[in-house]
């Protein structure tokens, strides 16, 4: 049988994550790049295909055998025409990506937000179940969402589909970078965890290094305060959930992203809480099945290098 290869290109906000994938999703060779401080799409684009070809050469393939190219950006885009809508750390509005790529490599690439193509590629090849319909979160620095929806990545009307991380669901509360105040994920993300942290108990964290992992460290010591912030933190988590199964009646979650490994503080609890603040018709039977990703780190590129406008709806 004839190999089928795939290209995945990631645009964190830090780092590129560029891959050449096989058809069983997994990685047969890819690169890195810094993304921070590259204030120009078109030259971060000259550079990541630079790189691709100069990987592609080391494998011996050429452009012309790989069957699809994707990209995930930190942000909205608009995959129906390839362009970046909105990326508050990176690339600014609209920004034509795909055009930037057709001037290299003669072909349309497909551009999806990082949470979409993280959530495709769990969808695909991270559980040993391949469920038709779940919600994939990824938490870190902030809260994203990717819906799968009988076997396709919800997109919605405007392709913002998933933005549970900016919900608000506290009126007039914490200040979030996207303007707007109480969103989700100036509560319960990590960075959100380690600021409340530090403005609650200061003295806790002072002579430790400043990051969310130290706030479970003290968490796991016992500290009562610390496990009550998490605690906070989790429940609104489970209000928003609930929010999105009310909406969309998906029983299945899996969370990625650096928190995901606090199975007994963050992902254990959820299933109670969420069916706790669930419509009854549903939560009063039903416990949604909240799991670990599998993927890790290198889901958005190996998601993106799959993840076709014909998968979208
Ligand atoms: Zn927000």
């Amino acid at each position: 049988m004839e190999n089928v290869y795939r290209i995945g290109i990631d645009i964190g906000g830090t780092k590129v994550n560029m891959g050449i994938i096989r058809e069983d999703g997994t990685v047969l060779d890819c690169d890195g790049i810094a993304s921070k401080g590259a204030d120009d799409a078109g030259d971060l684009v000259n550079e990541i295909c630079h790189r691709m070809e100069a990987c592609l050469t080391r494998n011996h393939l050429t452009m012309e055998e790989i069957y699809h190219v994707g990209v995930g950006i930190p942000g909205t885009a608009d995959y129906r025409n390839g362009i970046v809508r909105y990326s508050s750390n990176l690339f600014g509005t609209n920004v034509p990506l795909a055009d930037y790529f057709q001037e290299h490599w003669q072909r349309r690439v497909t551009v999806v937000q990082d949470s979409w193509a993280a959530a495709w590629a769990e969808y695909l090849f991270g559980q040993k179940k391949k469920w038709p319909s779940m919600l994939c979160l990824t938490i870190g620095t902030g809260i994203g969402c990717g819906i799968i929806l009988n076997g396709h990545v919800y997109g919605g009307a405007m392709n913002t589909a998933g933005e549970i991380g900016h919900t608000s669901i506290v009126p007039n509360g914490r200040l979030c970078s996207c303007g707007r105040r109480g969103c989700l994920e100036t509560y319960a993300s990590g960075t959100a965890i380690l600021e409340q942290a530090l403005e609650r108990f200061p003295e806790k964290l002072k002579d430790l290094p400043q990051k969310g992992e130290t706030v479970f460290e003290l968490a796991y010591e016992g500290d009562q305060a610390v496990l009550g912030l998490i605690e906070e933190s989790v429940d609104k988590l489970a209000r928003g959930l609930a929010m999105m199964i009310n909406i969309f009646s998906v029983n299945v979650i899996t969370i990625s992203g650096g928190m995901c490994i606090h199975e007994k503080l963050i992902i254990n609890p959820l299933p109670e809480k969420i069916r706790g603040y669930g419509y009854p018709a549903w939560a009063e039977k039903n416990e949604p099945l909240v799991l670990q990703a599998k993927l890790g780190s290198y889901a958005p590129m190996v998601g993106a290098a799959f993840l076709d406008r014909d998968n979208i709806i």
